[in-house]
């Protein structure tokens, strides 16, 4: 069996594993079904140290790069593990991965014999019996219309899969909250059993071998067992405690894909957050019912506490302790009255029960948030609550503990992730999922960066105001996108300065240029043309991004990571400035004032590591391929003289960078990297 021991140094040597029998022998079956199948190191050492750290059901941490063939090891390990397997993914593109290529791959060679199911989460499955009753109700033309097309065509196929991105006809967002399996909608419109295709798939999820969830299901599920010893299998159910299977039911190991983006899903599932709008939609839903006027009316009162509340609270900085008493208590009590009264009044007991369970949610929501102003916790641990226009939020400052109790003393896992650690400090990610003490194994690129990847950081000096774009940007930008011929991602770490290149780039370019944010929808309701945008969403601006080859993609933060675009369309990744996260945020605020109330540097602890995985995030959408070759491009003018930016450049430069942008040219042009050596800096100013 192999070493377990990390040696906790980037391309350092590590212990050669012995590598399980299984996968010799999958190395071989794959070696003969696909001719392009070549054994790496790389791959069985990540395999080797999966099945050792899960075999002693123990916990560990692998941070294997792009391109190690990480999905085909976690299927494999899974295969020849006893017991099921969940295996956890953060981003619709790595389940496509598995969905599309691996699966059916590794199937197709008889080496995947347990049942492998993929459950998408509630809301991406379409409720078949909702969009009946929306195309037999008031809908616009434009909705009907969608919805014949949608129905006829899943008539004529009845074997499609009704998750969202896997349709046969495309559903604007405006609808899809229409006519989605939200469990917040169901209504149980008189389904017949075995008619609802999500409770059929999750069914079949909780009886397969293996199977493969989102971050969010994965705490959702982990959530409803609440730490049950029953729930997870361990004791029989007894009359005391009968059997609750959650979502996924009881499973043995788990394997946390994309690990880096767990604290951020655990900090989404552990949100509360209530707004004036929301309040108001339940209202229309409600009115459309036509409901007696007293839940309508108990439910207004509520938006009106809630907007007086906020009027009297300060805006998006860390609420302090409220001192004249609870804040959204009226708001939460007629949340309340609303329920009672939706239960009171109504004598279909499903329709009651969906409005009643909103209004209920709603009022603990609100309560919720009014305890985290004074200082309370729940279960999921301390808050930081905070105010913006129209609403009020707290969220979770220290998602550790939570994840500890709910899974790492549950189940035996293994995290990975392509960057699970930072210059200086490799235990970051695992110091903040609740893994302190569970060191990460660092497996060497599979890639040739030195050969694939060019470095360029602008040669402009910081000459104070550094973290905002400006007209210096723009220009370098234009003589960049000139040299790559436009095939560019340019991220943002604000959408301001998104917004301002925009404006800036807008018809000067030969080549499509795609914002995110402010490309219009292609299928907005007619209606909002010529008034405020709606903006295309990410997945549709990812696609014509890869179909385009020549365009140019403008994003923020959400395209620092997941998103896959192997080849020409991404050979230049632009990061315009460092993302540092914002200081007054409140949520990072309260996070500072936690390390700091501990004797700790905050910035040392968690604003620069954060910023760290985030560069590196954005940095490594430039190579997703073996036979890609790209740019990186930090207009950043403090990479020279903030250590913080010296480090993270460190922590790319395996060959060193370049200030020149003929040599972006030359390298985007020919073949082989020219005008520098391995190991050589260009810059004079080189940290
Ligand atoms: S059970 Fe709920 S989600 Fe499923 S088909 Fe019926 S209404 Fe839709």
């Amino acid at each position: 069996m192999t070493s377990t021991t990390a040696t906790g140094l980037p391309g350092a040597r590590y212990p050669d594993p012995v590598v399980p029998r299984f996968w010799r022998d999958t190395e071989v079956a794959l070696a003969d079904a696909y001719p392009w199948f070549k054994p790496r190191a790389q791959q069985a050492t990540l395999t080797a140290h999966m099945w050792d750290v899960l075999q002693r059901r123990s916990h560990g941490a692998v941070e294997a790069k792009t391109g190690t063939g990480k999905s085909i090891s976690c299927l494999m390990v899974a295969e020849a593990l006893p017991g099921r397997v969940v295996i956890s993914t953060a981003t619709r593109a790595l389940q496509s991965q598995y969905r599309d290529v691996d699966i059916p791959m590794l199937q197709s060679a008889g080496l995947l014999t347990k049942d492998v199911v993929i459950l998408d989460g509630r809301g991406r499955w379409l409720c078949v019996a909702r969009a009946k009753k929306e195309l037999a109700g008031e809908l616009q033309a434009e909705g009907k219309r969608i919805l014949k097309r949608l129905l006829k065509a899943l008539d004529k196929d009845p074997s499609q899969r009704l998750v969202r991105d896997l349709l046969p006809v495309g559903v604007p967002d405006w609808l899809w909250t229409r006519i989605s399996s939200d469990p917040d909608a169901c209504q149980a419109l008189g389904c017949a059993p075995g008619s609802c295709a999500y409770l059929t798939e999750r069914d079949r999820a909780r009886s397969a071998g293996i199977v493969i969830v989102n971050h969010s299901l994965l705490l959702a599920d982990a959530s409803l067992k609440a730490g049950s010893a029953v729930a997870w299998g361990r004791r029989s159910p007894s009359e005391d405690e009968p059997l609750r299977l959650a979502v996924l039911g009881p499973y043995r190991h788990l394997i946390v894909d994309e690990a880096h983006a767990l604290e951020a899903a655990a900090e989404s599932h552990g949100e509360r957050r209530a707004s004036v709008r929301g309040i108001q939609s339940l209202v229309t839903r409600v009115k459309k019912l036509s409901w007696p006027t007293q839940v309508v009316n108990f439910l207004e009162e509520a938006a009106a506490q809630l907007q007086n509340a906020i009027r009297k609270l300060p805006q998006n900085s860390l609420l302090e302790a409220v001192d004249n008493g609870p804040v959204l208590l009226d708001a939460a009590g007629y949340a309340k009255r609303a329920a009672q009264a939706a239960r009171d009044a109504d004598s279909d007991p499903e329709r009651t029960a969906v409005i009643g369970a909103a209004c209920n949610s709603l009022a603990e929501r609100l309560a919720d948030i009014d305890s985290a102003l004074r200082f309370g916790e729940d279960e999921l641990g301390p808050r930081a609550p905070s105010a913006y226009e129209g609403g009020v939020v707290s969220q979770l400052i220290d998602a550790g503990p939570w994840l500890r109790k709910h899974l790492w003393d549950q189940v035996p896992a293994v995290l990975m992730s392509g960057t699970l650690t930072v210059p200086g400090r490799s235990g970051f990610v695992m110091e903040r999922v609740g893994l302190a003490g569970v060191s990460v194994l660092e497996l060497p690129a599979v890639f040739d960066y030195n050969a694939q990847r060019l470095v360029f950081v602008t040669p402009r000096a910081d000459s104070g105001g550094g973290a905002r774009v400006n007209a210096d940007d723009v220009a370098e930008l234009e003589e960049l996108l000139r040299e790559s011929a436009g095939r560019a991602l340019i991220l943002f770490p604000a959408v301001q300065d998104l917004r301002y290149v925009h404006d800036a780039l807008d018809g000067t370019l030969d080549h499509r240029v795609l914002g995110q944010g402010v490309t219009p929808a292609e299928d907005q309701p007619r209606g909002r043309r010529g008034g405020g945008i709606v903006p295309m969403p990410n997945a549709r601006l990812a696609e014509l991004f890869r179909e385009d080859t020549s365009s140019v993609l403008l994003a923020t933060r959400s395209f620092f990571e997941g998103q896959d675009f192997p080849g020409e369309a991404c050979s230049l990744v632009v990061i315009a400035r460092f993302p540092n996260l914002r200081p007054d945020d409140p949520l990072t605020l309260a996070r500072r004032r936690l390390i700091e109330s501990n004797g700790g540097n905050a910035w040392v602890a968690y604003q620069e590591p954060s910023m760290q995985l985030l560069f590196r995030q954005a940095a490594g959408r430039a190579i997703r391929r073996v036979d890609d070759r790209g740019v990186v491009a930090v207009l950043d003018p403090r990479s020279g003289s903030k250590q913080y930016a010296k480090r993270a450049l460190l922590s790319l430069l395996p060959s060193g960078y370049t200030d020149s942008l003929d040599d972006v040219g030359k390298f985007l042009n020919s073949g082989p990297r020219s005008g520098l050596a391995v190991g050589e800096v260009r810059s004079a100013d080189a940290p």
